[in-house]
């Protein structure tokens, strides 16, 4: 059940991940369709929001233009202005032409003119006679004598303009003479006549170019000023394009009305918005919604990771709060044990009840138990030093094959005890810088698990000696083996295997662990291998004597004065 637990929890939780990344998901795609929904109409707001400007500002520059019509032309550089005559473009100054009137109403203005009474202003009829529709050269005669009598009354460039427009006719023509003669008139009228003719001739060019560059566009110009192009359809309503307009609003002016959202301005002029707008804006909001979806997943990754890490960690805590428990427990039975036998021994040979030739045996246990004793309370004390950082080994010449040859020798009744061989092949003279009581303890415990984890064949053998300037002692058994998978943590405090040949024996989990502490805390090394055929080979490696470490001092206790104390 208590395993249960986290596993239901655990899942519980990636559950819940998985609901608030399916929730988040659906939230902002949602959103994204609801962004996404709102762009046409809020396009076509925007829509009818610029048209409603543009319609203002057309209104606007409308009446500039048609009041400059309305002006002398020429008087005015600004206002090049060209109006569409039977299809042709022609400078709007030669207004004069601008309606063509049939020749009974040009003749019946002109015969109202001279009935008019005298004083009478006849400006209108002269005006209207001007306009005389022109199909032969007797049109055309009498629409430039009009027009001459209408510069007598109101001299204006617009009608020398006219006139001059007139003369220039080759269809139908007026002969020479006319020509000349209507030409000298002029000259005599107007004094600056080669200037209005040199300008007006600029703008009959510029009409032409205008009329040609026209003819390859769609709609119906009808006049250009300035590069504001003025459009009059067929029924007369008038359309101002200005490219400046369309610069400024982000809408597509058109004169075509087959466009898929559209708003007529004015009559002939149309605005849409571009379809690349929209799509740009609606690919935005997508980049937006894969942008979200990305940083969802991933903050759910993450959450999900760091609270998975704070679950095995908060596990990894009560796994080893348990075995700190656990050690307790397990340190004090082993404690148990060698002091029952001592006292045992003790009480036994205090009461004088065993035959003299077991005496010294008893004595030999006793020795013996204490030894183990001590060993596992060094063990004890290293660990908890170990844990608190505090372990301080002192390094000094040692004679490692004494030091190994005398723990071998502490060993021999145990293992004789047990029934155990113990082979030793020792190079003798080997020294290297240690502490000699860390280096001991490490023996101690390598020789300790040996025993404990034999079975059937009880054989040690121990290996020291010096290569490659490494000093390196071997610690052979027959015994159960580790498997390949624990090989790895056997290291790590707690760790022990559960198989049942193990847990069978006493053992707190951490000889081990402070023996590969106690050898790095020596510049050394500790692994483990598998023995052939069978069992386990551990082999500790010191660096030599000669390696410049020798009295180094960790901060902390020394080993030495904490092995004293418990009499090591
Ligand atoms: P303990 O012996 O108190 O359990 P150790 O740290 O000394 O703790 O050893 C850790 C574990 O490594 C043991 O529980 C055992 O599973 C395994 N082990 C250590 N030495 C041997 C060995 N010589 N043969 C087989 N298994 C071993």
């Amino acid at each position: 059940m208590q395993s249960r637990l986290p596993r239901l929890l655990t899942a519980g939780l990636i559950l819940l991940m998985a609901g608030l990344f399916v929730t988040a998901f659906l939230l902002n795609r949602n959103n994204y369709l609801a962004s996404i929904g709102t762009v046409d109409t809020s396009f076509v707001q925007l829509l009818e929001q610029q048209a409603e400007g543009l319609r203002k500002e057309i209104e606007k520059q409308e009446a500039g233009l048609f009041s400059k019509l309305e002006n002398d032309p020429l008087s005015e550089p600004d206002a090049d202005l060209f109006i569409v005559l039977d299809n042709r473009v022609v400078p709007a100054c030669t207004a004069g032409l601008l309606e063509t009137v049939p020749e009974a109403e040009a003749d019946t203005a002109l015969e109202k003119r001279w009935a008019a009474p005298p004083g009478q202003t006849s400006l209108s009829h002269f005006q209207m006679a001007a306009r005389r529709r022109v199909s032969t050269p007797d049109d055309l005669y009498r629409k430039t004598a009009a027009l001459f009598n209408l510069l007598e009354i109101e001299p204006d460039t617009r009608t020398v303009c006219s006139i001059l427009a007139l003369l220039n006719l080759t269809d139908p023509a007026l002969t020479e003479s006319q020509r000349r003669f209507f030409r000298s008139m002029l000259e005599e009228q107007v004094p600056d006549l080669s200037e209005i003719e040199r300008r007006a001739s600029r703008l009959w060019e510029t009409a032409t170019a205008i009329d040609r560059s026209l003819t390859r566009r769609k709609g119906t110009y009808r006049a250009e000023s300035n590069g504001k192009i003025l459009s009059v359809r067929e029924d007369g309503l008038a359309v101002l394009y200005s490219p400046d307009i369309e610069a400024t609003a982000p809408v597509m002016l058109t004169q075509e009305e087959d466009h898929e959202s559209h708003e007529q301005i004015i009559p002939g002029l149309f605005a849409s918005i571009p379809s690349q707008v929209v799509d740009k804006a609606k690919a935005s909001i997508g980049k937006q919604y894969r942008t979200g979806n990305i940083i969802l997943a991933l903050m759910v990754l993450l959450g999900t990771t760091l609270t998975l890490g704070l679950f095995a960690a908060a596990k990894r805590q009560r796994q080893l709060d348990a075995m700190r428990t656990d050690f307790i427990a397990t340190v004090s039975h082993e404690l148990r044990t060698p002091l029952s036998l001592i006292r045992l021994h003790a009480e036994t040979l205090k009461h004088g009840r065993i035959p003299e030739d077991k005496v010294a045996d008893y004595h030999q246990t006793i020795l013996t138990e204490s030894e183990r004793l001590t060993g596992i309370v060094n063990n004890v004390l290293d660990f908890s030093r170990m844990e608190r950082n505090k372990l301080q080994i002192h390094l000094e010449p040692t004679d490692l094959s004494t030091l190994c040859e005398q723990i071998a020798e502490s060993f021999h009744f145990r293992l004789e005890q047990e029934g155990f061989e113990l082979e030793r092949q020792m190079e003798s003279g080997i020294t290297a810088n240690v502490d000699p009581l860390a280096y001991s303890q490490i023996v101690f415990n390598l020789l300790d698990n040996a025993i404990k984890y034999s079975d059937d064949e009880k054989h040690i053998r121990i290996e020291l000696e010096s290569s490659n300037g490494w000093n390196i002692l071997r610690v052979f058994d027959r015994g159960i083996g580790i498997p390949d998978k624990l090989k790895k943590h056997i290291f790590e405090e707690f760790v022990r295997s559960d198989d049942s040949k193990v847990t069978a024996r006493r053992g707190s989990g951490i000889g081990l662990s402070v023996a590969q502490r106690l050898a790095e805390k020596m510049d050394g090394t500790i692994e483990v291998a598998d023995n052939q055929p069978k069992g386990s080979v551990f082999t500790v490696s010191v660096p030599p004597a000669s390696s410049g470490l020798q009295g180094r001092q960790d901060g902390g206790d020394t080993i030495e004065e904490m092995h004293e104390t418990i009499g090591g």
